[in-house]
Parts: C-alpha cells; sequence; structure tokens
C-alpha cells in the first residue's frame, strides 16, 4: 500500500505546503536557475489532459456570468484558490469540482473557446504535442448532440494549432459510473470521428466500485475499429483494476497506473510490454494515492524501465502546468535533466500517432534537446 508509507524527504510531508505554491520560482543560485530555465524549454508531449478540468479561471469567470451559472467566487484570483482541489478526501470529492466547470461548458462557442485556450495554453508552455480528453456526454444537457459537442472542441484545437504550431487530438471518454450502454456509444462516437481529430477512447470516473470490465463492449468497438485505448486505472483502486483494464479490456495506455507496484508480476508484465503509464503527480498527492510527492512511486517504474510520461491531469483543480510537474520530479524524486528528457521524449514515444507522424515529432524532439545541451 502506498498510503501511510511516507518515504518522502520531509520537505513535502506537510500536503498543503507542497501543493502551495506550484514551484515556479528558482529555490536558489545561478546553476539551479540554468537547470530551471532549460528545463522550461524542453519541448514535451502532454497525453492527460481533462478538459474540464482545465480551463483558464478568467474564462470560467467570464461565462459563468455571461450565462448567470454559480460559482464559488467572482474574482479570478480568489477562484483559483477555490478550484484547486488540495483539501479534498478522496478522488470523489475530486471529482465534484467539475459541476462547476461543466455548467459553463454547454454550447459549442464555449467548448470551442476553452479548448483552443488549453491549446494554446500548452503551446506557451513548450508543448509540442497535446491529446486532450473529455466526454461529450456531459456537454448535451443544454441541447448540444454528441456531435456537436465533438465538431466545436475539434475546432477549438485547429485553430490553435493554426495559431501556435502545436499539434493536437482528442480523447473521447466513457463514464465509470454512468450505463455501459452510454459508453458504448461514445465508443462508437469516437469511431466516427476517426481520422479527424479523435485518437482514442478512455475510461474516466470514479473507479472505486465500477470496473472497466463493465464496460467491455466499448472497448470492443473502439478496438474492432483499430482505435486506441487508454483507462484510468491505479488510482483509486488496486492493481486488479490495471489488471482488468489492460487484459479484459485491451488498453494500450495506463492512466496513472500509480498502484502498479502493489502487484510485482502485473509490473513487470507492463515494464516487459512497454506499456506506457500516463503519471499525474500532482493530481495523486491531491487525491491521496501517494501521501507525498517524494513517496510517489514514479521514482520506481523509472527506474525499472517502464515507460511512462508526465501530465497534468486538470490543470485548474490541480493548479500545475506541465512545466510545474517535471520540476516537482526534479525536487522531490531526484530526477536529473538526462532523465526528465528521457520521461519527455517516452511522451512522444507513447503518443497515440501514425507512425510516421511520431517519427518527425521525435527527430524536432532530438534537434531541439541537442540545441538545449550544447
Ligand atoms: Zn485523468
Amino acid at each position: 500500500m502506498l498510503r501511510g508509507t511516507d518515504q518522502g524527504d520531509g520537505a513535502d510531508s506537510a500536503r498543503n505546503v507542497s501543493l502551495a505554491p506550484p514551484l515556479t520560482v528558482p529555490p536558489d543560485g545561478p546553476e539551479i536557475e540554468h537547470q530551471i530555465r532549460r528545463l522550461r524549454a524542453l519541448p514535451r508531449a502532454e497525453l492527460h489532459v481533462h478538459l474540464d478540468g482545465s480551463l483558464r479561471p478568467e474564462t470560467l469567470l467570464e461565462l459563468a456570468k455571461e450565462k448567470g451559472k454559480p460559482l464559488p467566487a467572482w474574482d479570478p484570483e480568489t477562484l483559483r484558490r477555490a478550484m484547486r482541489a488540495d483539501d479534498d478526501a478522496d478522488l470523489t470529492q475530486y471529482l465534484a469540482r467539475f459541476e462547476t466547470t461543466l455548467s459553463v461548458m454547454q454550447s459549442a462557442p464555449a467548448l470551442e473557446r476553452i479548448t483552443r485556450e488549453l491549446g494554446e495554453d500548452h503551446a506557451a508552455e513548450g508543448v509540442r504535442y497535446v491529446e486532450i480528453r473529455y466526454s461529450p456526454v456531459l456537454h448535451t444537457r443544454e441541447g448540444l448532440t454528441l456531435e456537436e459537442a465533438v465538431d466545436a472542441p475539434l475546432r477549438g484545437l485547429r485553430a490553435a494549432e493554426a495559431a501556435t504550431g502545436i499539434r493536437g487530438n482528442l480523447i473521447i471518454c466513457g463514464i465509470r459510473t454512468m450505463d455501459p450502454v452510454v459508453s458504448t456509444e461514445l465508443a462508437e462516437l469516437a469511431v466516427a470521428f476517426q481520422g479527424r481529430g479523435v485518437v482514442a477512447f478512455d475510461l474516466a470516473g470514479g473507479e472505486a466500485g465500477y470496473p472497466a470490465e463493465a464496460h467491455r463492449e466499448a472497448f470492443q468497438r473502439a478496438r474492432d475499429a483499430n482505435l486506441a485505448v487508454t483507462i484510468h486505472a491505479g488510482e483509486a483502486w488496486g492493481p486488479s483494476s490495471i489488471h482488468q483494464a489492460i487484459h479484459r479490456c485491451g488498453a494500450n495506455r495506463i492512466g496513472h497506473g500509480t498502484r502498479l507496484q502493489e502487484d510485482p508480476a502485473l509490473e513487470s508484465w507492463v515494464r516487459d510490454f512497454q506499456v506506457p503509464l500516463e503519471i499525474c503527480l500532482t493530481c495523486n498527492v491531491q487525491t491521496r494515492v501517494a501521501p507525498t510527492f517524494g513517496a510517489h512511486p514514479l521514482r520506481r517504474y523509472f527506474d525499472q524501465g517502464i515507460r511512462l510520461t508526465l501530465c497534468t491531469d486538470n490543470r485548474l483543480m490541480s493548479g500545475v502546468t506541465l512545466v510545474d510537474e517535471y520540476l516537482r520530479a526534479a525536487e522531490h524524486l531526484g530526477f536529473t535533466w538526462e532523465e526528465l528528457t528521457k520521461v519527455a521524449r517516452m511522451g512522444f514515444e507513447s503518443a497515440f500517432l501514425p507512425w510516421d507522424e511520431k517519427g518527425t515529432l521525435l527527430a524536432a524532439f532530438d534537434a531541439e534537446v541537442a540545441t538545449l545541451m550544447a
């Protein structure tokens, strides 16, 4: 069990101290400043970020005013703090915050804007490729069709690509707590948009008590169409959830996989077959899957040769950028520049992209890293 096993370095033993503020200020010294500058410039891929968890606070505020929706605060800074999930007891409480963001994400213009801004924000932070995930069924409460709820984010993503040069795709999520029939419908929606900006099907939402296996038909639809599958697993539920995701539902990647270490045989399998883990450090500490940053198994998984990449999960609820996640791996888990370069490269390697496109992104990555190291 991870919980209660503090292997941390002491500096992050108090959760709230370790989480606030985000690590954006160099501790001290010119050498460290140089390292941080270089880390900020490292080209990255973001493979696990939720659209409804990653709004700009200013946009959330503006849309809520426009649509007359309630908010916990009415100035951007207080709202930013109110939306951060530092004090949540578990994943279920963490997920409750999404009702606020979803309330303003029920129209095509709002979805288009929020996706465009997310693409632009990533581009500004050195992300060269992003896979944005969300569940279209959660955006049909005020009359949008499922198709419109995919078209709008795609328009926003293409606008961000045109403006910044970033590349991006969408992942459509089924929800564990919903009827599996809905998941199958969403998998069919994902297949309908295959080749037009949707690259995978995922299963998200409350994990404990809602097995992925119940949604097997949805995964089968995706796999029958040669659409990639990633599944949130091993976060609020143990390694049997990861086992199920891989061996019964055909997951090509695992969202989180935090509790994989509790099953050494499965851990070896994940390493041997190089199933990528989408690791979200800050979110895992917030939802208490890992008691501290220092106790997170990221270091163990990396040292064993497991393929993994760092992701934010929810920029708004976690109050992080992808740069912050890399800095935290350096600060709390002793990751060196060379190691973080490998982590970043694995992000591109694990992308749901055709082989030739991936090769182009990897060649660009290698050239940029060579320049940074010169
Ligand atoms: Zn997630």
